[in-house]
């Protein structure tokens, strides 16, 4: 494993486990797979392991596995303070110290700020006490590190970034993000000021994975390197030096040993121009097929009405990068024959949803496109009779 420092010249390893995606057994985490998957992950020298308050049993579940194998001080755990549901000050403490016990620990060595899209919620955060609550953390050693995951345009992570004395940050980033997001002049801008830079969605939600259209595949096929999708997008990270840490939701062992031997081999500055040729195609054949830019996230949920916008999003993607039928196929499975109806038309166009888009989507008329082109009328007329046999209601559905 190879390592950049953090702000304060600490060791972390370019490959950070992602906590979030674990596999279920039933509705919890299997905690042994889970163990398996960390401890591999350990072993190979990972020391940065990435959480929320919002993932659900993450906390609990890591916070176990690091206490059954006796790691704790051996790693690095970073979380992040849930700050879109903090009403008033008395919430920061309840929700730390919830973390904290979840965790089995009673310090955070990275603590974020989880999902600022834009200064107003960090101005709403530093109403409520922050900056008092964070030195108070500091002096009394439960926080090491502080820090912000942002998800917004690179002006205001600019402002955010300038705004306070910041430990570290985290973003969003791949070779598709480099201009958007907070991007590579948000990137630089971090490391101008040492300040260590965690990236997340390095594959872009598994887009850059599984979702390539054939294009791009025959670009990376044609290059000469046996590298996979996957390789292909954590070597454009490892090679800027400003990226410090790379994190990665693996719920594999395989996945792990892969994800180990290329951040274990790949140095910054190593691609060439025709590497860089490569990612040119690939990016071109994306967007030459990318209806709409959504990651699925999932931070526009859950949607009043109940619209399924992600759920649709990608059946409207998958129309144009695999074929219309296999689009609307995954439609009807996911979004056109669950028990609750959660189509587009019941939009009523509150806008709430667009609020929380990191990657700024007009949703309300993207879906509006999207219901036209995935639910042509013989195609809504058949699911509408569909559903009324399967679920003998019929009327909800429009
Ligand atoms: S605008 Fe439409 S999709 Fe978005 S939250 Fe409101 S009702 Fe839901
Ligand atoms: S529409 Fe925006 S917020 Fe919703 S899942 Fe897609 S990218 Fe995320």
């Amino acid at each position: 494993m190879q390592y950049r420092n953090d702000k304060y010249g600490t060791p972390l390893s370019m490959l950070g486990y992602g906590c979030m995606r674990f596999t279920k057994k039933g509705n919890a985490i299997d905690i042994d797979k889970a163990e398996k998957e960390i401890m591999a992950a350990y072993n190979a020298g990972v020391n940065y392991y990435d959480t929320a308050y919002i993932y659900a049993g993450s906390e609990a579940a890591i916070g176990e596995i690091f206490e059954r194998n006796h790691i704790r001080e051996k790693i690095k755990i970073a979380t992040k303070l849930p700050q879109y549901l903090i009403g008033n000050g008395a919430g920061l403490d309840r929700y730390f110290n919830e973390e904290l016990s979840r965790l089995r620990t009673d310090y955070i060595d990275y603590y974020l700020m989880h999902h600022l899209t834009d200064v107003a919620m960090w101005e709403k955060l530093k109403n409520v006490g922050i900056l008092d609550w964070i030195r108070q953390k500091k002096a009394e050693g439960t926080i090491r590190n502080i820090g912000f995951s942002y998800h917004g345009n690179t002006d205001n992570f600019l402002k955010i970034l300038n705004d306070y004395d910041w430990d570290f940050c985290q973003i969003q980033y791949n070779y598709l993000d480099e201009v958007t997001q907070a991007g590579v002049d948000g990137l630089k801008a971090a490391a101008a000021k040492g300040i260590p830079v965690i990236i997340m969605e390095p594959l872009r939600g598994g887009k850059l994975v599984n979702m390539l259209p054939d294009g791009a595949r025959a670009a990376m096929r044609d290059s000469g390197h046996a590298w996979s999708p996957a390789e292909w997008a954590f070597r454009w990270l490892y090679n800027q030096p400003e990226v410090t840490v790379v994190l990665s939701g693996m719920n594999s062992v395989e996945m792990v040993e892969e994800n180990v031997r290329i951040a274990s081999e790949t140095e910054a500055g190593s691609l060439t121009d025709s590497d860089f040729a490569v990612y040119d195609k690939v990016i071109s054949a994306i967007k030459a097929t990318e209806k709409v830019g959504c990651t699925g996230c999932r931070y526009c949920m859950p949607c009043p009405k109940g619209v399924d916008i992600p759920g649709i999003f990608r059946a409207y993607n998958t129309m144009f990068s695999e074929s219309k039928s296999a689009g609307r196929f995954q439609f009807a499975q996911a979004v056109g024959l669950t028990k609750e109806p959660s189509f587009a038309t019941q939009c009523i166009g509150c806008g709430k949803c667009e609020q929380h888009c990191p990657q700024e989507i007009p949703i309300r008329e993207k879906l509006k496109e999207a219901d036209k082109a995935l639910r042509p009328l013989p195609y809504k007329v058949g699911i509408n009779v569909v559903r009324k046999f399967m679920f003998r209601e019929g009327k909800k559905s429009s």
